[in-house]
């Protein structure tokens, strides 16, 4: 087949996959299995602090557990640093990042001055544009001191030059459950100046997505609905650094009795827990709602 869509599952190695992994993982085999569509892994370790080379031998196990089989090489973000390098630069040559070297105490103390900041869609205060406009000597010399720092997207001055590169407007195209398609406007300012990388962390999880779901040649993004407004940062960084726009289907999530989001740290509903305790994999796909 000549453009065989593609799908991917992408988690983190930084805890235990539970059922609202399970439920990712299979949604998206399924829609890869119904357009013939190929299946393909990628383990998103970009942040050394935060992962744990033991769970990638556990997601490999629960996955395979639960009956998938995807293509090799399985693609590891930490072994590829240089290609996101390569994007910042480019990014950087288009005047819109910027280094922020503000402490926590620092960006804590501004906001806390500010009052009332604006919040992201996720509730979180939106940066409020500490060292925005350093000079370029005094950016040097804090380099040159070693100093920490986070490279921030000028998101302002981004998601203008995405929109004109993409004729004016952008916006992406989410599948709904019943696969019908809807073109979604996107609202990129409401995030703020997010973080692209770290000076010990390659890639932020926004550059790394955009970057590796073009390489990998993904045609469909199937994540939980958590997500969601996150895409209208991917959809700024795919313009910029000229990568195509996939398709989207962010799913519902699997929550816990008092309606939260499962957590990593839930042990109960952890996928290698279940299967010590004789869970097979036709019960996880009844427990999330696949199986009847
Ligand atoms: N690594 C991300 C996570 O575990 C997946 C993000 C995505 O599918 O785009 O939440």
């Amino acid at each position: 087949m000549p453009h065989r869509p593609a799908f991917r599952f992408a988690p983190s190695p930084n805890g235990e996959l539970h059922l609202g992994h399970a439920l990712s993982a299979l949604v998206t085999w399924e829609r890869a299995r119904a357009a013939g569509g190929r299946f393909l892994l990628r383990i998103e370790d970009i942040d050394q602090g935060r992962c744990r080379p033991r769970y990638i031998a556990r997601i490999i196990e629960d996955l395979a557990w639960l009956g998938l089989r995807w293509e090799e090489p399985v693609l590891r973000q930490s072994e590829h640093l240089t290609v996101y390098r390569s994007a910042l630069a480019r990014l950087e040559a288009m005047g819109v990042l910027y280094p922020c070297f503000a402490t926590r105490r620092e960006i804590a103390a501004a906001l806390a001055a500010s009052r009332g900041p604006r919040l992201d869609p996720d509730g979180a205060p939106l940066y409020p544009g500490l060292h925005k406009g350093l000079p370029p000597e005094e950016v040097r010399r804090r380099m040159a001191a070693g100093a920490s720092y986070a490279l921030r997207l000028d998101m302002t001055r981004a998601a203008a030059l995405a929109r004109e590169l993409a004729g004016g407007k952008l916006a992406f195209t989410e599948l709904a459950e019943d696969r019908t398609a809807q073109r979604i406007d996107c609202e990129p300012e409401r995030w703020g100046d997010v973080v692209l990388a770290r000076k010990d962390v390659a890639g932020s999880y926004h550059l790394c997505v955009v970057v590796d779901d073009a390489r990998q040649g993904v045609t469909h993004v199937t994540r939980g609905r958590d997500l969601y407004a996150q895409t209208d940062i991917h959809r700024v960084l795919q313009p910029l650094l000229g990568l195509p726009e996939p398709l989207y289907h962010h799913h519902r999530l699997i929550t816990d009795a008092s309606g939260r989001k499962l957590a990593k740290s839930a042990r109960d509903t952890s996928l290698r827990a279940l299967r010590e305790a004789g869970v097979t994999a036709a019960d996880v796909r009844r427990r999330v709602g696949l199986l009847a």
